[in-house]
């Protein structure tokens, strides 16, 4: 359980996507070999989950056997981390801002015929640039939710500032994200009064790092669990049809799938999400 005021680093962002510029933000010009992909050093610790050390299988997942799709866990209703999602489908889920508008459309448009449904939060900087159009998203069967307009952590804000924060041009949704995750009753009261609840996320790729594509799917591919909300970056590397491909495969060795995509477009304001 998150308490409040809690500020959690899941989120960290490079700037104002209305300044910066592409390069910059993502680490390397689109065809570019990628010269400053970070490698995780080490790998993550002994004991830790991680692509070195992936997370155990499921339990009753024999070696030889197929594996079982999972179980959802037991949830009656909404929560703050895991958000609507009561299914054992996982939730990928991307924040902030594409690189460019082409790539958001490419990228969605292979999402939604690799049958996976997005949960995306852009900023609304992002939208006001035209880098992200929520109304293709949503056509093309992925949520869009609310990521605030210029990314702040918002508990340093007063109320009537959150308030602000979650206006136009930003994404006007049932379910929004607080920048780094940072809340508190002041800005929880605020997500009320906009008529959203807050939606954070229970696996943290940390792909801000830089993360290769390949390190992240294979931190998605065995961390994520049954149910789980999987945080990453439309600017970052697990943002690419390749990526999402490869996950969808990873998980389905671990009787694991992303949320689907139904072929038809999403609402714009929905407590119902279908995962
Ligand atoms: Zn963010």
């Amino acid at each position: 359980m998150v308490a409040a005021g809690m500020a959690l680093a899941g989120c960290q962002y490079a700037g104002n996507p209305t300044t910066a510029t592409a390069p910059t933000v993502r680490g390397g010009a689109p065809g570019s070999t990628g010269t400053t992909q970070v490698t995780p050093p080490g790998g993550p610790g002994k004991g830790e989950s991680g692509p070195g050390n992936p997370a155990k299988p499921p339990s009753g997942q024999g070696t030889n056997k197929p594996p079982k799709v999972a179980k959802p866990p037991h949830r009656k209703g909404y929560s703050y981390r895991y958000g609507p999602n009561l299914t054992a489908r996982v939730a990928l889920t991307f924040d902030d801002c594409p690189r460019t508008l082409a790539e958001e459309r490419t990228v969605l448009t292979g999402a939604a015929q690799l049958g996976i449904g997005l949960m995306l939060f852009p900023t609304g900087s992002c939208i006001h640039s035209k880098r992200f159009d929520a109304k293709f998203a949503r056509s093309q069967g992925h949520y869009v939710f609310n990521h605030s307009n210029t990314h702040p952590l918002l508990t340093r804000l007063s109320y009537s500032g959150v308030l602000s924060q979650l206006g136009l041009p930003g994404v006007q949704s049932r379910y929004g994200r607080p920048p780094f995750g940072g809340w508190n009753n002041t800005v929880a009261r605020a997500y009320a009064a906009k008529g959203m609840k807050i939606w954070l996320w229970t696996v943290d790729t940390n792909d801000w790092h830089g993360y290769s594509e390949a390190y992240l799917v294979k931190y998605v591919t065995r961390t994520a669990r049954a149910g789980d909300t999987v945080l990453m970056h439309m600017q970052w590397h697990g943002f690419s049809v390749d990526a999402l491909r490869k996950i969808q495969a990873g998980l389905a060795k671990r009787g694991l799938e992303p949320c689907r995509n139904y072929g038809e477009p999403t609402p714009v304001r929905s407590w119902k999400v279908r995962c």
